[in-house]
């Protein structure tokens, strides 16, 4: 197949349809000039529309498994439709995208559906779907450097996950980041990534919505450039999450995705990558979407229950779920939008509820963190309500590896968490090295009522 991209191109666009402002990709630019919305990056559809559907399909499925650079990112293989003027030697990737889609008969019978699969998108470089929208920002800086724009450093405020994945794919490209946290709020595995990658880490005393706006201010400083999700740069790379599922479905779409949401950003992406694959021909239809809130951190649920007809940001409270305390998500616009589109749902999850379906479902294999806890608790919700029939298809978004939050996870198995089923937590306990003693616990163990014996899940 010899198709040539010359022609494709991108710029940012203002979200505000009513403005549709247009700035170069190279300017360092977040928000619009003119009237202050979010932008987005906009390609030439029609350039793009020029390769047929069935040409996209065979295109991006000769390059799945491919071992030749840059094929070997989930991103840079879609490359056309993320920045398609990026050079090859600009590309800064650490191989991520490309997760699996986790399947099990029995998990997707526990929850009485036509099929279920997690899309492990926390199985990444550094452990979490960060990484899909880091290697794009980094990229369009080494291609900015090379345009002669001045970048002393990168930048952003986070709750855990995207400073890990700005200080990694930062230090691979060479390239000092600075990072703000919210002191004592993020897991010790996720402060110690950054650290180790050399970037600048400062500690302020206020929660992610304050270092959120520290880092705006930062950022106006020539030559700092700002990393989290309202640079649409990060969308982009998210943005393959959903061609990637299709493609992993033999580009079937699914009833319903369940993403967990707290700054917003990632489900608009996924909206985006669904509806450019639509648009370009590469699937007949959409799914509907449901984001899952912390009921801890949960603005946009209420706004759902409104119709979306106002949004008022909360004081978001502690939550296990911290890479979502957010109360005031900065693409809740973007996020509205994409419902709307998607005949979209929001649910939230408890404290109890999240931790719970956590648990279950890792008793089919998983070792879910409580991000992606928050998106099975909803399914289990919406199960109970039959919001969600039986025998639809469903995919799961997981955020993060669950080896990250094993805090977290003892917590849960020590009995930590009010209002959980004791049940469902696996005590260890110590045992006299001797067979009698020993073949007494594996004859409880094998006989019990525990959560190990899968009856009491079903
Ligand atoms: C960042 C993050 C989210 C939320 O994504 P948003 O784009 O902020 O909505 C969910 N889960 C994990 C593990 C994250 O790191
Ligand atoms: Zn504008």
């Amino acid at each position: 197949m010899s198709l040539t991209f010359t022609k494709l191109k991108a710029e940012f666009r203002c979200i505000n349809d009513s403005c549709g402002a247009t700035y170069d990709l190279n300017e360092v630019v977040y928000e619009c000039r003119k009237c202050g919305s979010l932008l987005q990056v906009s390609h030439d559809i029609n350039a793009l529309k020029e390769t047929s559907g069935k040409e996209w399909r065979e295109l991006f499925d000769s390059r799945l498994g491919s071992v030749k650079f840059p094929n070997t990112s989930g991103i840079w293989n879609k490359r056309e439709w993320v920045l398609p003027h990026v050079q090859d030697s600009e590309i800064v990737t650490s191989g991520e995208g490309l997760s699996h889609l986790f399947h099990s008969e029995r998990l997707t019978k526990h929850f009485g559906l036509g099929d279920l699969w997690i899309k492990q998108c926390g199985i990444s470089h550094t452990g979490s779907f960060k990484d899909l929208g880091m290697t794009v920002l980094l990229s369009q800086v080494k291609h900015m450097l090379n345009s002669g724009t001045k970048i002393r450093a990168v930048a952003c405020a986070s709750s855990g996950d995207t400073s890990a994945a700005l200080a990694s794919y930062a230090a691979k490209a060479g390239i000092p980041a600075i990072i703000f946290l919210p002191a004592g709020k993020v897991s010790q595995a996720q402060l110690i990534q950054p650290v180790s990658n050399g970037a600048k880490v400062i500690a302020l005393e206020t929660d992610f919505d304050g270092c959120m706006k520290i880092v705006k201010e930062v950022t106006k400083e020539a030559g700092i450039y700002l990393a989290n999700s309202m640079n649409s740069l990060r969308i982009e790379g998210q943005k393959t999450i959903a061609p990637e599922i299709v493609q992993q479905l033999e580009w079937n779409v699914p009833d319903w995705v369940i993403i967990p949401g707290g700054n917003l950003g990632n489900v608009s992406a996924l909206g985006a990558g669904f509806e450019m694959a639509k648009e370009l021909g590469l699937i007949d239809k959409l799914p509907r979407i449901v984001l899952a809130q912390a009921e801890n951190a949960n603005p946009l649920y209420l706004s759902y229950l409104k119709n979306f007809e106002e949004f008022s940001p909360v004081d978001a409270k502690p939550t296990l779920a911290s890479a979502i305390q957010i109360g005031n998500p900065v693409s809740v616009q973007k996020a509205i939008r994409t419902l709307k589109k998607f005949n979209g749902i929001v649910e939230q999850a408890s404290e109890a509820e999240l931790s719970e379906a956590s648990a279950k479902t890792d008793l089919f294999g998983l070792y879910n963190d409580p991000h992606t806890g928050v998106a099975l608790a909803a399914l289990y919700k919406l199960r109970a309500k039959g919001t969600i029939a039986k025998g639809e298809k469903v995919v799961v978004i997981s955020t993060a590896h669950g080896l990250k939050f094993t805090e977290f996870k003892l917590k849960f198995h020590e009995g930590k968490i009010p209002g959980t089923d004791p049940k469902l937590a696996n005590v260890i306990r110590s045992c006299k090295p001797e067979v009698g003693a020993v073949m007494d616990e594996i004859g409880k163990f094998l006989n019990s009522e525990s959560a190990l014996n899968l009856k009491d899940i079903l």
